[in-house]
């Protein structure tokens, strides 16, 4: 991969926020050499005095132990642009355990969780504010594809191990040159340029999810591959490298791309940079497919605010929605890998699915809706909904059958049953399961309406008290 970058320097400010003073009007510092004075007003600015002095608490702490402390990763890129960031991630040069275990000693009401076998710590904050700590490490990649082997390093070597050079910054915290900006790849002026660059030529090879990651960064971004990385990219797609990597960190990566907001625009993507294969094969009718993509969604939601202690794979809803127009052997063979638990309802409900519109059309009782729906999963149930408008007639029958009549049970169990004289067995099944199906077309609504059709059905003699 060649260096060349496009022109480094323009008059815009640096990362455009349109609202923040210290970007308006201010002319940029040549990208990669952000003076720490700057960061420093940023941080202060964006992220507010409280999480600044907490930064230089650790960065205090963590020079008396000798082990450097840097704000690295998704938080730095995030800083620049001046998104919300989601996680504050710092990087040690050192001993992880012994700065979190002195944080905790010595910032008051700071708890710290130590996990070895990542050698990572988790501060938590009083307020509920949380900091992720992580030692500074080299990766070693043994074959493509593989898990990387890993040893202690420093900042510059936890810098190249990164996916994107929009990734790869770092801040110091260290309280002689607390704001230090790091950024040896030009990530600053990669994201200047709407740019996404990996770092080295084998990065794709080594780790294929990087891929995956790259696109969920290029939608939320709005980011274009840069030249060389596109050319590696298809070189990585020549070599079939996805094969290589287990279902396991495939399933991971797709299920963190399904569950984005801006889905469609994701699929989009990832037909332009030729991976439909990895969900499906390639849609003739792309258009129609994002706007079931986009129902299924909105159904999702929709199902979430009805029903909001409830789990749901929408994951799972949006690939039946993906898999409804392929052969049935095209979604085997990707759950054949995948572990989702949800993969054997997925395959029943695309047997299913072409069935129902007919069978509900025909379906005379409310109880035979009620048993049509049953017959699906959750997720089938939505991405049934997905293919028809939400007033459709489909929807409102599925919609009501969550609503009023999954939960409806008969008011007679089967130790009433017994109570009342039935003898246990598969008969008792029976008059239960029609029980149930009384109660579902309003037949009857409690134990006397109960008692009164069992007896007029011929099930309970009319003696009966
Ligand atoms: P987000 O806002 O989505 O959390 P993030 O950049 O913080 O974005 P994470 O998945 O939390 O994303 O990863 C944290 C950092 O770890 C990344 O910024 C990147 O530098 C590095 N990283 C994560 N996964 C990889 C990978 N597969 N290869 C190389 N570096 C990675």
């Amino acid at each position: 991969m060649t260096t060349d970058k496009p022109p480094a320097v323009n008059s815009d400010p640096l990362i455009s926020t349109g609202h923040d003073s210290l970007d308006a009007h201010s002319a940029i510092p040549k990208a990669g050499h952000l003076p720490a004075a700057q960061i420093r007003q940023m941080l202060q600015q964006r992220w507010g005095d409280a999480l600044l002095e907490r930064l230089h608490a650790i960065g205090r702490i963590a020079a008396n132990l000798g082990t450097p402390a840097y704000l690295v990763g998704g938080s730095v890129r995030d800083l620049l642009q001046n998104h919300p960031t989601p996680d504050v991630d710092l990087a040690i040069e050192g001993d992880v355990r012994a700065v979190a275990g002195a944080c905790s000693a010595e910032l008051s009401g700071v708890q710290c969780t130590y996990h070895p076998q990542f050698g990572t710590a988790i501060l938590q904050y009083p307020d509920g504010f949380q900091l992720d700590l992580a030692r500074c490490r080299i990766e070693h990649y043994p074959a493509p594809a593989a898990l990387p082997e890993v040893q202690p390093g420093d900042i510059q070597a936890d810098l190249i191990r990164r996916d994107f050079t929009i990734n790869a910054m770092a801040i110091s915290l260290d309280p002689e040159n607390f704001g230090d900006f790091l950024d040896p790849y030009g990530g600053s002026e990669d994201l200047q340029h709407n740019l996404l660059r990996v770092l080295h030529p084998l990065s794709f090879l080594d780790d294929p999810t990087r891929i995956l990651r790259g696109l969920r960064f290029a939608v939320r971004f709005q980011l274009q591959l840069e030249t060389d990385t596109r050319g590696l990219l298809e070189e990585a797609l020549a070599q079939d490298v996805f094969a290589r990597l287990s279902g396991a960190r495939l399933w991971r990566e797709l299920k963190y791309l399904l569950e984005l907001t801006d889905l469609p625009a994701a699929l989009e993507k990832l037909g332009a940079w030729q991976l439909w294969t990895l969900l499906r094969p390639a849609p003739l009718e792309l258009e129609a497919l994002l706007a079931r993509i986009r129902r299924g969604q909105q159904e999702i939601k929709w199902f979430h605010c009805h029903f909001s202690g409830e789990k749901l794979l929408g994951a799972a809803v949006l690939l039946t929605i993906l898999w409804r127009d392929v052969p049935w052997a095209e979604a085997e063979k990707r759950l054949h890998y995948w572990p989702l638990a949800e993969g054997r309802h997925i395959l029943n409900d695309l047997h299913r699915l072409s069935e129902m519109p007919v069978a509900l059309a025909k379906a005379s009782r409310p109880s035979v809706v009620a048993r049509l729906w049953e017959s699906l999963s959750l997720p089938g149930m939505l991405a049934l909904w997905a293919e028809y408008p939400e007033t459709d007639a489909i929807t409102e029958s599925g919609r009501y059958y969550l609503l009023k009549q999954r939960g409806l049970t008969s008011p007679l169990n089967g130790k009433d049953l017994q109570a009342m004289g039935l003898a246990p067995g598969p008969q008792l099944g029976k008059v239960l399961r029609r029980l149930h199906d009384a109660r579902l077309d309003g037949a009857i609504k409690d134990k006397e309406t109960a008692r009164q059709w069992l007896i007029r059905q011929g099930i309970l003699p009319a003696i009966q008290p």
